[in-house]
């Protein structure tokens, strides 16, 4: 019977060297980086990404056979959670977004020569990639409907369209564009992949948009979310990831584990949140108790930890299962994790943001840039609204209609009730 909620020893070894490593090396300087510039960042994150490259945890998210290391959903989901206990690890261990999800893409659809130009080059943290589907006019949440379109010209291709939220755009050297190639292939083989270098004339960044995160960006500064038009933007044929028409199923691929990754990195930081507020709770005294002997108190705290643990059973269990069974038998499941996992950070956050009263609120404490910045969750990468959704309708399709009463209707079983009654008793000792 295999049922085994343990980590291999040797593996273990790596999360509590991540572990350690994170809360000494990144979470110390955490503070500072928002007022560093990307210069200042650059050499530091060289020294950190040289010492995870030594110790061969870096960029660990792709198959073998797409030229990764092969950790496997379940191990990725263990060192996601580590990662999440600071964002800015996601840089340093080289499994940021979108980076990440683009590589995924790049992997299963392109070329060996563009492997050799965008991939690797990506892999290696010698470039940075975005990608650019949502649009200000088209709802994003349903990608059937996009109004870019990539028309060939000879032997280019001409992207004509409106694009915003795109990660990094303002600061990426290259930008996959999903735009409609194949109009007549609605809904779902209409759209291609397109790589579109930085500079390219024809590409518009036109700004960064202000968020809860960051409501003043600085133009250019990784992690922002860019608007950008293409008017008549020209790039080669061979610029195509994939074949006409592919677009769809090439986006599904860099969603895949990057949805447990993103669960777990949560997972991480409402830990570490957990960690604050209950620190807070055995140290301030309200009313002649400790804030922890307040059974409300008390309650966040039950409460908290009770999400957390069964998100991460949920999360291990989709990953199990996706190494196990692939990711198109998790389908559901993945959207499942999303949905579920983006509510309980929030709440955990919440809670620790009110138990810590107005120095949660205060930016001396990082709890609140923690709420704004990940309020995204249920948003982005499809609206939680859309995962569950799919997964209602993946799990109706389990259940027939019947025909007058419900299958337990008391009244109508009582005659089957009482025959069964019978048969056991019949067999019962006298
Ligand atoms: C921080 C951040 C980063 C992002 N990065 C990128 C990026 O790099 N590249 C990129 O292309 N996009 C990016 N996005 C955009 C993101 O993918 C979209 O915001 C998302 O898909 C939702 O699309 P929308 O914003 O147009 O909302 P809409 O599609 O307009 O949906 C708005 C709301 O309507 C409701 N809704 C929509 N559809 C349904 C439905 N079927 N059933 C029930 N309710 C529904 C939901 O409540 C939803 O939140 C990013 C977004 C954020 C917030």
């Amino acid at each position: 019977m295999a049922w085994d909620f343990e980590t291999d020893p040797e593996f273990q070894t790596e999360l509590d060297w991540m572990r350690g490593f994170i809360d000494t090396e990144i979470i110390p300087i955490e503070s500072l980086l928002e007022e560093k510039s990307r210069a200042e960042i650059a050499p530091v994150l060289e020294v950190l990404r040289d010492k995870v490259k030594a110790r061969g945890l870096w960029g660990a998210f792709l198959d073998p056979a797409l030229g990764g290391q092969g950790f496997g959903q379940l191990k990725l989901a263990l060192m996601s959670e580590q990662i999440g206990r600071s964002m800015f690890s996601m840089l340093v261990f080289g499994v940021q977004a979108p980076d990440s999800g683009n590589m995924e893409l790049m992997a299963h659809g392109a070329t060996e020569e563009q492997k050799e130009r965008w991939l690797w080059p990506n892999l290696r943290g010698e470039i940075t990639s975005a990608f650019a589907l949502t649009e200000p006019f088209n709802a994003g949440a349903d990608p059937t409907k996009i109004s870019t379109t990539a028309v060939r010209d000879g032997d280019e291709w001409v992207i004509d369209g409106h694009k915003w939220f795109i990660t990094n755009a303002s600061s990426a050297d290259i930008t996959l564009v999903f735009a409609e190639t194949n109009p007549e292939n609605r809904p779902h083989k209409h759209a291609s992949i397109i790589v579109v270098p930085a500079g390219t004339p024809g590409m518009d960044v036109v700004r960064d948009v202000g968020t809860m995160s960051h409501p003043r960006p600085e133009f250019g500064r990784p992690g922002g979310h860019a608007e950008v038009i293409f008017r008549e933007c020209r790039v080669p044929l061979d610029h195509m990831i994939g074949e006409p028409g592919d677009g769809f199923v090439l986006a599904q691929k860099r969603l895949g584990g990057g949805r447990i990754h993103h669960a777990m990195r949560w997972l991480g930081q409402a830990q570490r949140a957990f960690d604050i507020m209950c620190e807070r709770a055995v140290s301030r005294e309200s009313h002649g108790r400790l804030l922890a002997q307040h059974q409300m108190i008390q309650d966040y705290i039950a409460l908290s930890h009770m999400e957390i643990e069964s998100a991460r059973l949920v999360c291990f269990q989709t990953a199990w299962k996706m190494d196990r069974y692939g990711a198109a038998k998790v389908r559901h499941e993945l959207g499942m994790v999303k949905a579920l996992v983006s509510k309980t950070v929030l709440a955990v956050l919440d809670r620790t943001i009110q138990v810590c009263g107005a120095l949660g609120y205060s930016t001396d404490l990082p709890v609140e840039s923690w709420y704004r910045g990940t309020r995204f969750g249920s948003i982005g990468d499809g609206p939680d609204e859309l995962h569950k959704s799919v997964l209602a309708r993946t799990l109706l399709k389990d259940h027939r209609p019947v025909q007058g009463w419900p299958t337990e209707h008391i009244p109508s079983r009582r005659a089957a009730a009482e025959a069964k009654w019978a048969e056991l008793c019949a067999q019962a000792p006298s």
